[in-house]
């Protein structure tokens, strides 16, 4: 059944492996790998923008003939590929059997409308994709037995453009699914697969494509095929779709669609994991299929419940869908009998008691449908325990059944291969294996300040270097206005104090705080002996005007001369480009209104590099500022919705100036004889050394797995 179709890509015998290689994005988060390829052919390699399967398929043949031939080649090939193998052999190994279960045990199956495992599968948005990436690849390197489930966005990656004017435009670039990596999923005769979902009329019709992420299998459903009609076949086609009757059919197909492929592939599984509400619908169906094998709502409910676990992402409103109950009734009419429930019973799973006639909400129906529920920061798991407090009334707040699993990020994915090495030299060559050890990274304290200054210098020449080329790329292509080019940061000074902006443009994020006091800003900036620069990035959603006149303020100061040119907006924020920012930029900066950034994770990835927050207390920060290893400012003891505080963001941009003045800039231009701010680099060790172990990826998917996986698999026992 599960037989693949990929794209017919051919090596020479010798180096045959190579191709699957390419389509198993284990060579993304192994620098070996990835080397590989690179040594293959240099040019090809960038010109496919690191995508190996676009790169082989475009490649010379010769290239690969005389790689064949090459004694060096062969040796750094034989040695990947045997590590590639070895680890793919080693299916049921590692930490999972040692230490949570039987890894032959059916296994997890992960549910996500998003996953950013690299800017070549273009399938996220932002942090709630790449928390679903990062989190399939270290259950990979942990061995624990998880099939994902998620969307093929074959139409819509968003590629931004901005004109003069600084409003954002958004352009649609289709999938090229002959270069990506990719598999078309085939039935036993040898033709796509083809599924239909379950209870909707007229018909809906998906084929499934596979991603490997090494050791795990990502399906991605794809609506866009012959078999549907224009409306189905759009369905997949954008991220958050805005039209709710689309968005609703979206989720349909995500988690009753995503039953079914499961089904018809013949994956079973014993737990099921829900990244936000998007896929939520996938319980009904699990619901369902009890029902029709006799037993009553109420024991397949509770069945369900306690092998299923809601990971809530969000406190903002605007995060949750909200279905209306007349759209609901519209696809779930004939579908409720079938769960053994009348119209009633079935909408009062997703009502929420604050606001009963809105709707069918997701999260509600989420958290009341599983026994395992979480937020991603302790923060957000007490905000999230206030939010919901309603469902649970007779409890008291603090005891609403909802922990928390702070987020972390896949260390190998986010460490810069330069850095990786400098860690290599002082850690140890074994120091990945422990990597969420905290002790681990004490040794950090021994790499001489000089190294870990150049290595940083170093990052930070190559990405002010990558942005010039990329300004200098759009002059030549169709932009000759300099007034644009100068906002794009051609004038980018590597000796000043740089600080990175880069996430998507909610407005809750604030970008545009920092502009809040001009003048001020532009003393901080245009000191003559010690510049301050800033370098923003990233998208808005195509629907929120609000947050695109916010990226437009910020876009229109970097043209401003009375900031001197020490602003640069960077456009096409992607996967590529975060690397290049968290690994390149002096601090990172993090102003969201409190409580709504449930966790953050770009600064995790900043801080494994050795590049300090300066971030609002909120999120992860809350958990990883120490007092050592970065700057943090708007704590409010006992107050913990600030919210609709008129005066907060004065306050915060206040804080962020005076923390800039009086503490950042000294500290950073304090330097000694050699050049070297010694203070400086104190902080970015101690960066490091806090955070590096504690909010890694891998220490969260041991989380998830002993505190909610492992009890959901003795239910499944019991
Ligand atoms: C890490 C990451 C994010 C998440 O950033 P936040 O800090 O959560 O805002 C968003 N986009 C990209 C491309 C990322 O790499």
């Amino acid at each position: 059944m599960d037989g693949l179709r990929k794209l017919p890509l051919e090596a020479p015998e010798r180096i045959s492996g190579i191709t699957e290689l390419a389509f198993n994005m284990w060579w993304s988060w192994h620098p070996e790998a990835r080397a590989l390829f690179k040594r293959l052919s240099r040019p090809a390699w960038k010109l496919s923008g690191h995508n190996p399967v676009k790169m082989l398929g475009e490649i010379d043949k010769g290239v690969l003939e005389e790689a064949a031939g090459d004694a060096e080649f062969l040796a750094h090939y034989d040695q990947v590929m045997e590590k590639f193998q070895k680890e793919m052999k080693d299916a049921g190994r590692g930490w999972f059997a040692d230490n949570v279960c039987d890894p032959n045990a059916l296994p997890v199956v992960f549910f996500s409308a998003e996953y950013g495992l690299h800017h070549s599968l273009p399938f996220y948005a932002g942090g709630l994709g790449f928390l679903a990436g990062d989190f399939l690849k270290e259950s990979s390197d942990l061995g624990m037995p998880v099939t994902a489930i998620g969307f093929m966005y074959p139409e819509g990656y968003l590629r931004q453009k901005i004109p003069v004017n600084g409003w954002q435009e958004s352009l649609d670039e289709p999938l090229d699914r002959a270069s990506a990596a990719i598999s078309r999923v085939l039935d036993s005769s040898g033709k796509p697969l083809l599924v239909k979902v379950p209870f909707i009329e007229p018909p809906i019709h998906v084929e499934v494509w596979k991603i490997e992420v090494g050791r795990i299998s990502l399906y991605l459903i794809d609506t866009d095929i012959e078999a549907n009609d224009p409306w189905n076949r759009s369905i997949s086609a954008h991220l958050y779709i805005g039209n709710l009757e689309q968005r609703l059919r979206q989720e349909i197909v995500l988690g009753i669609g995503g039953r079914e492929v499961l089904d018809t592939m013949g994956m079973k599984h014993s737990v099921l994991h829900l990244n936000e509400g998007h896929p939520a619908f996938a319980i009904t169906e699990r619901i369902r299929e009890r029902v029709a094998e006799g037993m009553s709502f109420e024991n397949a409910l509770r069945q369900v419940k306690e092998t299923t676990i809601f990971t809530t992402h969000t406190p903002v409103p605007a995060g949750t869908d909200v279905f209306p109950f007349a759209l609901m009734e519209k696809y779930f009419s004939s579908y409720w009998p079938a769960l053994g429930l009348d119209r009633e019973g079935f909408f009062k799973l997703g009502m929420n008691p604050e606001d009963p006639g809105a709707g069918f909400n997701m999260t509600v129906f989420a958290l009341k449908c599983s026994s395992h529920r979480n937020g991603v920061s302790k923060r957000h798991g007490q905000v999230a325990r206030r939010i919901w407090h309603s469902l649970w009334p007779d409890r008291p707040e603090d005891k609403v059944p909802i922990g928390h699993v702070t987020n972390g990020i896949h260390v190998p994915t986010w460490i810069e291969p330069k850095m990786d090495l400098l860690f290599n030299r002082y850690l140890g060559e074994n120091w990945k294996a422990a990597h969420d050890r905290p002790e681990t990274w004490e040794a950090v304290r021994d790499i001489p300040d000089k190294e870990l200054w150049n290595t940083h210098y170093w990052l930070k020449m190559k990405l002010i270097m990558r942005i010039m080329e990329r300004a200098r790329q759009r002059w030549i292509e169709d932009r000759p206005e300099a007034q644009i080019i100068l906002g794009e940061g051609v004038m980018l000074d590597p000796n000043a104090l740089t600080i990175g902006f880069a996430r998507r443009f909610a407005s809750y994020k604030r970008a545009s705080l920092i502009l809040r006091d001009a003048e001020r800003l532009k003393r901080i900036l245009n000191d003559k002996w010690r510049p301050v620069q800033i370098i923003f990035a990233g998208k808005a959603h195509p629907a929120d005007d609000p947050a695109k006149h916010i990226l437009q303020q910020v876009f229109n100061s970097g043209k401003d001369p009375a900031f001197g040119g020490r602003i640069a907006f960077v456009e096409e924020y992607d996967e590529q480009l975060a690397q290049y920012l968290v690994h390149g930029v002096d601090l990172w900066l993090n102003n969201p209104l409190p409580p709504l950034e449930a966790s953050g994770t770009s600064g995790m990835k900043a801080a494994l590099n050795g590049v300090p927050s300066l971030s609002i207390l909120d999120g992860w920060w809350i958990e990883g500022f120490n007092g050592k290893n970065g700057w943090a400012f708007g704590e409010e003891p006992g107050r913990q919705d600030t919210t609709t505080r008129p005066d907060r963001d004065a306050d915060d941009a206040e804080a962020i100036y005076r923390l800039l003045e009086q503490q950042i800039v000294p500290l950073y231009y304090h330097i000694n004889g050699e050049g070297i701010s010694t203070g400086w680099v104190r902080v970015m060790k101690e960066a490091i050394i806090s955070a590096a172990a504690q909010f890694s990826a891998r220490r969260m998917v041991k989380e998830y797995a002993s505190n909610y996986y492992a009890k959901c698999l003795l239910a499944v026992k019991g």
